[in-house]
């Protein structure tokens, strides 16, 4: 698939486009238009729904994103996003850009990688007067607050160990190189779970949710051979790791990170109890004893699956001679979830699609269109990813039953007009039995 393509598709039909556009555009910034916001929401609200809502052992925060600037002080954010870096793709190597004399890599002659910024943190004021305002960062990640605010939560629930905090929210990076669409931008948002559990569990905790998070990008309907785990080598690890693997899709422009899962171990909690001078270690009541919990943390990028979800579901295909372009997206992810559509404007049949469609998006989102040919309206929708194409008939007038167009394969079934809302409601949404 040729990624112009569905850059242009998305402008088009109102997915995504460039931030600040009749200004020349921002770089690093996009915009979620009318679908775009709809498929994206679709996409976290599923997140939620699989990893907080249906688990016992998950609950949920949104926090601030301006923070006390001492956070990012004890996460290590500020010593250690000093400088330009580049790494070695050979050898894995890490090097400070203002250090090297030449553009390979000084140790094995490997290729380096683009260089990173000095501090990828964005910078911000807070606070009125000049003397008494307070420098401060956005975050460049949400897993942060998520450690701060560890005590709070556990002592205001009655959650115990093992189990986890999940957060959808905004990022910022100051990224050197933003590019390949929103694959790498400078204002982002991320899925993170940070799941607190005994040192010796850690393993299993691990494996669990690797097969738990593989399991849910299939779920979104993406190949399965287009994914795939990448294990960091223990030399390259992040200085809070113990292990990291990545789930990768591969995209047009080659395999990307879509969601890293690490051991963070003790690092955070015992950095920000030295910073606060406040002791964030769990007490366990049953035992008696008193520890530093173990983080295991699934962060998963909410653009960058939005891509993949694009990308994947992307498709042109011959039909009687003709291109269709079609998006395959999941049903529950598809930003709008049936089109109603007269099958001519006359007899009456404009006002009863119109009315039905009233009364279908109390459930779900609906799209009402009777321009043009009913193929030319179907093509349209297929473009978008609408997995319902409802046509009112001379036959609607006369024993209420409606066609139902699946998108996939084109089949059309008769159904009641009443039973629509369960018809489509239940093959869209992401509740599970
Ligand atoms: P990369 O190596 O691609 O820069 P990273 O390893 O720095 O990514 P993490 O810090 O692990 O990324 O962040 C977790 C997730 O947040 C990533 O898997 C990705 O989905 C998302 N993410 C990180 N940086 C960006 C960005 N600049 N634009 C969009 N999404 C991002």
């Amino acid at each position: 698939m040729d990624m112009d393509k569905l850059v242009s598709l998305c402008k088009r039909k109102g997915f995504i486009f460039q931030s600040s556009g009749i200004y020349g555009g921002i770089n690093g910034c996009w915009d979620f238009g009318p679908l775009g916001v709809e498929l994206k929401r679709n996409l976290k609200n599923d997140w939620w729904y699989n990893f907080v809502q249906i688990r016992e052992d998950m609950v949920g925060l949104d926090a601030s994103i301006i923070t006390h600037p001492e956070v990012w002080v004890a996460s290590g954010h500020v010593e250690q996003f000093h400088d330009i870096l580049v790494d070695c793709k050979e050898c894995k190597k890490r090097f400070r850009q203002d250090h090297l004399e030449t553009e390979r890599c000084p140790d094995c002659g490997g290729e380096l990688s683009e260089p990173k910024t000095f501090n990828s943190m964005l910078r911000t004021r807070l606070g009125v007067s000049d003397d008494t305002a307070v420098e401060t960062f956005l975050r460049p990640e949400t897993c942060q607050s998520i450690f701060v605010d560890f005590k709070d939560i556990y002592s205001s629930t009655r959650v115990k160990i093992p189990f986890g905090i999940a957060q959808i929210g905004k990022s910022f990076r100051n990224e050197v190189n933003p590019r390949n669409f929103i694959f790498r931008s400078r204002e982002f948002e991320q899925m993170e779970i940070e799941f607190f559990c005994r040192e010796e569990d850690e393993v299993k905790w691990f494996a669990q949710w690797q097969e738990d998070i593989w399991a849910w990008y299939l779920s979104l309907g993406i190949k399965e051979s287009a994914l795939r785990w990448y294990e960091h080598p223990k030399e390259s690890l992040a200085h809070y790791s113990k292990r990291t693997v990545d789930v990768e899709y591969e995209f047009p422009f080659g395999w990307g990170e879509l969601q890293g899962l690490a051991n963070r171990g003790i690092f955070d909690l015992t950095q920000h109890s030295k910073h606060s001078g406040k002791d964030l270690s769990y007490f366990d009541a049953e035992k008696n004893e008193r520890y530093m919990p173990t983080v295991i943390e699934p962060s998963a990028g909410a653009d960058r699956t939005t891509l993949a979800v694009l990308c994947d579901a992307y498709d042109e295909e011959e039909v009687n001679g003709e291109t269709r372009t079609v998006l395959h997206l999941a049903p529950k992810l598809a930003p709008i979830k049936a089109a109603i559509l007269p099958l001519v404007k006359k007899d009456g049949l404009a006002e009863l699609a119109e009315n039905l469609e009233k009364k279908l998006r109390r459930k779900f989102i609906t799209y009402y269109d009777h321009a043009g040919a009913i193929g030319r309206r179907y093509r349209r929708q297929d473009e978008i990813g609408t997995p319902y194409c409802v046509c009112v008939d001379f036959e609607s007038k006369e024993n209420g039953t409606v066609t139902v167009r699946d998108r996939d394969s084109m089949e059309q079934v008769r159904i009641p007009m009443d039973d629509l809302a369960d018809y489509i409601g239940k093959r869209v949404s992401f509740e599970r039995d």
